[in-house]
């Protein structure tokens, strides 16, 4: 676990069709591509894309732009020279082919107060306030998962040192952060699915921030920041997380919000 104050960015990947194929944020350096070790993956289907397209780098407290692909990125219509680090702004349009980027350069202040929703297939909704400590999520049974609180930076090894962790298997472990929720995901046998949203996560370290939804299997963790709103999609297949914002379209599967489910976390 890392408690590095660094650089935090969010990103939100746009396809021309105006889809949203990737929104989350991210610590610094950042890959971008359609290839396995990109932290940022983005469709296969997106062929003029390099498996590592572009890098997001600090230098000096400042935010870097590498171009790292075959077909380029641009700036404001000109393209970037490839392999040489470009200064950029702390909010910034890239375009990639088929794709843009919308860049946002974020404090590294702790966050606010993280409460997690937790819900087990048909189960009423639990609320979790975190209160700065780390969660755990164990495997039980067959197909349940069970949560459990553990002091802010656990890890793997503090797992290991436990008396009993032979018996359990860890599926995941949350960690408020600078920035966010660091999501640690061990590499087990016979892994549940799991999804951050709608992409699918492969074991290793992700970040997850306030109206993402951690879906293990049938538990859906969401994330909520103390005092703010959210609202539910009401389409069966997304039912993923949005601000309180009525008339407006789900920013995943584009449908109109204003019959969603409002959530507030106090
Ligand atoms: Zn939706």
């Amino acid at each position: 676990m890392t408690g590095s104050a660094g650089m935090f960015v969010d990103i939100e990947a746009i396809a021309d069709s105006g889809e949203t194929l990737a929104s989350g944020r991210y610590a610094v350096p950042v890959t971008i591509g359609r290839g396995d070790q990109a932290n940022l993956r983005l469709p296969e289907t997106l062929s003029q894309l390099s498996r590592i397209h572009l890098e997001l780098t600090e230098r000096g407290g400042r935010l870097h732009v590498t171009d790292t692909s075959t077909n380029g990125v641009s700036r404001d219509g000109n393209r970037l020279t490839r392999g040489e680090p470009l200064r950029i702004g702390d909010r910034e349009d890239l375009e990639l082919p088929g794709v843009r980027l919308n860049i946002q350069r974020v404090g590294g202040a702790p966050e606010a107060d993280i409460h997690i929703v937790a819900r087990v297939g048909s189960k009423p909704s639990r609320k979790v306030p975190l209160g700065g400590e780390a969660l755990v999520v164990f495997a039980q049974g067959t197909a349940g998962a069970a949560l459990e609180k553990r002091p802010s930076g656990f890890s793997l090894d503090d797992f290991a040192a436990e008396p009993g962790s032979a018996s359990k298997a860890v599926l995941a472990i949350l960690n408020p952060e600078p920035g966010g929720l660091a999501l640690h995901l061990p590499r087990i046998d016979n892994p549940p699915d799991i999804r951050l949203n709608r992409a699918e996560l492969t074991p290793g370290q992700h970040w997850m921030v306030p109206l993402d939804v951690l879906t293990i299997g049938g538990l859906r963790l969401e994330v909520h920041a103390s005092g703010s709103r959210a609202i539910e999609c009401v389409n069966a297949r997304c039912r993923l997380l949005n601000a309180y914002r009525p008339e407006e379209n789900c920013r995943w599967c584009g449908y109109k919000l204003i019959e969603g489910v409002s959530r507030m976390v106090e």
